[in-house]
């Protein structure tokens, strides 16, 4: 049996083939994919910008959902169920992963970079994903744009984590693009009472549809101010969810004191950007970083996705796998929010 799957045969070359279905082997599961939405990183896989982890040849998508249509000997699942996956496959056995940070792993393979991922119409979950419990079968079923969503809010999670957001606290989100918005709704969730975010004119209204109590498209000094004026003293914890560069010292100046600051975006590769780090001394600041996800914290979106956590309206186009090069081309001119493949 055959099926079409979104091979990345190198640069530029993102490719509907015809490939063989695969087989799922002992302690394999099959996936039948439902719904696999597209990334900024995989725009930047795409074009080369990043390599780290990349195997030529792979099927690319890392955020995807399914349902199990095969399952392989002494797997224990329940054929036909609804289910998505921790796309880290850590070590488990390193200093990093035992310090409880595998999605840092020093021998990391994911899916949709190393193993083949969820642009196409079936995808295998390896033994070794089996193994650590990276299959997630949910209790109660999601629209698959929704539950495809689980990936990046988990990243999301990640982040989140490390800046805390207390009930009552004035988070500032700075970029409205999917992550952005996630996590204004996450923000939310965790009881912020103000919640600004900066980005592009065009998103401002999702951005308030998901939580925002401020949205202002203001840049540079005139943000600086506007901020200032909403929180008085300054924001409890800021994420910088969009990789620009003069947001690096922005956010700095945007934290009150004790605040937080999270860079959960990643910057284009090699660069860097002027701060004062005497921001960071004289208010105390709590610098963090933020990237990819734990299992623990894939079974944490799962269940925020499946208890309330309103995130669908970020799905704003879909298409059918044969329309992949529309699909991705929408990503690129951020047609939308988020782009979902229907396999
Ligand atoms: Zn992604
Ligand atoms: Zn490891």
């Amino acid at each position: 049996m055959t099926m079409k799957a979104a091979v990345l045969d190198g640069i530029d070359q993102l490719r509907l083939k015809d490939v063989a279905v695969p087989e799922p082997g002992p302690g394999e599961v099959l996936l039948k994919v439902e719904a696999n939405t597209i990334c900024g990183t995989d725009l930047r896989i795409i074009s080369g910008a990043k390599t780290a982890g990349v195997r030529p040849g792979v099927v690319l998508g890392h955020e995807f959902a399914g349902r199990i249509a095969a399952v392989g000997d002494g797997v224990d699942a329940p054929v036909g169920a609804q289910a998505t996956c921790s796309i880290v496959v850590a070590c488990l056995k390193c200093d990093t992963c035992l310090a409880g940070r595998e999605h840092l792993c020093r021998d990391l393979k994911l899916f949709g970079y190393e193993i083949d991922g969820g642009l196409a119409e079936y995808l295998l979950v390896p033994k070794v994903a089996m193994d650590h419990g990276n299959l997630i079968v949910v209790d109660r079923e999601l629209p698959a744009t929704t539950l495809a969503l689980a990936e990046p809010v988990s990243c999301c999670l990640n982040g989140a984590r490390q800046v805390a957001v207390q009930p009552g606290d004035s988070v500032v989100v700075l970029g409205t693009g999917p992550i952005g918005l996630l996590h204004v709704a996450l923000a939310k969730k965790a009881g912020a009472t103000t919640i600004i975010a900066a980005g592009r004119p065009a998103r401002l209204e999702p951005a308030e549809r998901l939580g925002a109590t401020h949205a202002t498209a203001a840049t540079g000094d005139a943000l600086t101010r506007e901020i200032a004026a909403i929180t008085g003293k300054g924001a409890d914890a800021v994420i910088v969810a969009v990789g620009d560069l003069t947001l690096a010292n922005q956010a700095l100046q945007l934290a009150a004191i004790g605040g937080r600051v999270n860079y959960f975006a990643g910057f284009p590769k090699g660069s860097s950007a002027p701060v004062d780090v005497n921001l960071i001394h004289y208010k105390e600041l709590v610098v963090t970083g933020g990237s990819n996800a734990r299992r623990a914290d894939v079974a944490q979106a799962v269940r925020l996705l499946s208890t309330g956590l309103d995130v669908t309206s970020v799905v704003t186009h879909q298409f059918p796998l044969s329309d992949l090069d529309t699909a991705v081309a929408a990503v690129r001119e951020r047609a939308g929010l988020k782009v979902a493949v229907l396999p």
